[in-house]
């Protein structure tokens, strides 16, 4: 059977080359779209280097429908992963319009001309951003869903975009029907096992992992926890952190589902990955500290704007429909950050 090609946006950035790398393992032919606004060409030739595998990567943006046009003439795809976009929430609030721009346009660009090339099977990444404030924890998929920021506003309206582009040709007898699965990350950290490609982020880590491995290695003096007062165990705020390779194989199992249905059968359905525990800004100090040796300053500071006490998914729907699992435990987490981390102080540069 000839092998499935697989298009992937936003594939040189930190989720993406860890995804680029599962499916190069798997046998898939991949074809990277990036336009390396947020991320280093050196990452996927890593991945090239870790699989002694090839790809092909093609510089520019999603929102350039003439170039999508190119890569759509040149390549026989069979589906499309859609990473690309702009992720950071503060920057979000100053410059909401870039975010809207560059996600919801950038999608519709993309779908227009999957459409009109009839590759209609597609994984987006979303986030449990979507669920706002949780009433309760775990979440399940069909929670509220509601947004606290330009950001996260711009994944809930590209999931109502990808649900009505589903609904509208699912009794059309002449095309055959949108496939999508909209997988709706938790906390991605770690890196690979390797050390040789992981998370890079610019300038001042937002995210707290990032920050905390910055912080082992010397680059930042210590970390400011933002909140001891939350209603958790500890007084800090909890989340579903999740091994961003589990992550990763998460994408290719919705693949393999989709791939799977009938042609006539078409959809949208989201999926949370997560691994389903709530672990505190605390324990995640205490872990990395237990796992590497490495001790970590910290200090307390007041709550950050927008932060929720908890927020952990029930993943069962996607162990149940995509048959996956997280699989890899918090010590590996901490230990693949450091890996990566310590051997790449100044990341991809
Ligand atoms: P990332 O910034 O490392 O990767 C995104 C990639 O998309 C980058 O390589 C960037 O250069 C590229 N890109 C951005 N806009 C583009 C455009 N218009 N055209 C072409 N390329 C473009 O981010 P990531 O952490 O790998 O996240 C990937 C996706 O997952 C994003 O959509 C993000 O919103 C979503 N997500 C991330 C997290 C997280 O914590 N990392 C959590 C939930 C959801
Ligand atoms: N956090 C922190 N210090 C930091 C960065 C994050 O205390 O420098 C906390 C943050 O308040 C939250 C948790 O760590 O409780 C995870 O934050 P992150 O930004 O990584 O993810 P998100 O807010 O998107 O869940």
């Amino acid at each position: 059977m000839k092998r499935k090609t697989i298009l992937v946006t936003g594939g040189a950035g930190y989720i993406g080359s860890h995804t680029c790398l599962e499916l190069l393992e798997a046998g898939y032919d991949v074809v990277v779209i990036d336009n390396l606004s947020n991320s280093k060409l050196e990452a996927l030739t890593r991945v090239q280097h870790i699989t002694q595998k090839t790809l092909v990567f093609h510089q520019g943006d999603i929102r350039d429908k003439h170039f999508l046009f190119e890569v759509f003439s040149r390549h026989k795809i069979d589906a499309v992963i859609h990473f690309a976009g702009l992720k950071a929430v503060g920057e979000s609030c100053e410059k909401p319009l870039a975010y809207y721009h560059n996600n919801i346009y950038g999608t519709l660009v993309l779908t227009e001309t999957m459409a009109e090339y009839a590759i209609k099977t597609l994984v987006f990444s979303s986030s449990a951003t979507v669920y706002g404030d949780p009433e309760s924890v775990p979440i399940t998929e069909n929670f509220p869903l509601s947004a606290t920021n330009p950001y996260g506003r711009t994944k809930l309206f590209i999931e109502e975009i990808l649900r009505d582009l589903a609904q509208a040709d699912q009794n059309n007898p002449v095309s055959s029907p949108w496939k999508i699965s909209i997988l709706r990350y938790f906390n991605p950290i770690g890196a690979h096992e390797s050390g040789l490609i992981g998370e890079d982020p610019n300038g001042i880590p937002n995210n707290l992992m990032p920050y905390i491995a910055q912080v082992a290695v010397g680059k930042l003096p210590q970390l400011s926890i933002f909140g001891n007062d939350y209603p958790t165990s500890d007084g800090t705020g909890v989340r579903d952190y999740i091994h961003v390779v589990d992550l990763a194989k998460g994408h290719l199992q919705a693949l393999l589902a989709l791939f799977a249905k009938q042609p006539e059968q078409g959809g949208c359905q989201a999926y949370n990955l997560g691994t389903g525990s709530g672990i505190s800004v605390l324990a995640m100090v205490q872990a990395f500290e237990q796992a590497t040796g490495q001790k970590i300053a910290y200090q307390f500071a007041p709550r950050r704007a927008g932060d929720i006490a908890a927020c952990y998914a029930d993943p069962s729907l996607a162990a149940q429909e995509l048959n996956w699992r997280s699989e890899k435990n918090l010590d590996a987490m901490m230990l693949d950050t450091w890996r990566w981390q310590s051997g790449n102080p100044e990341g991809y540069r």
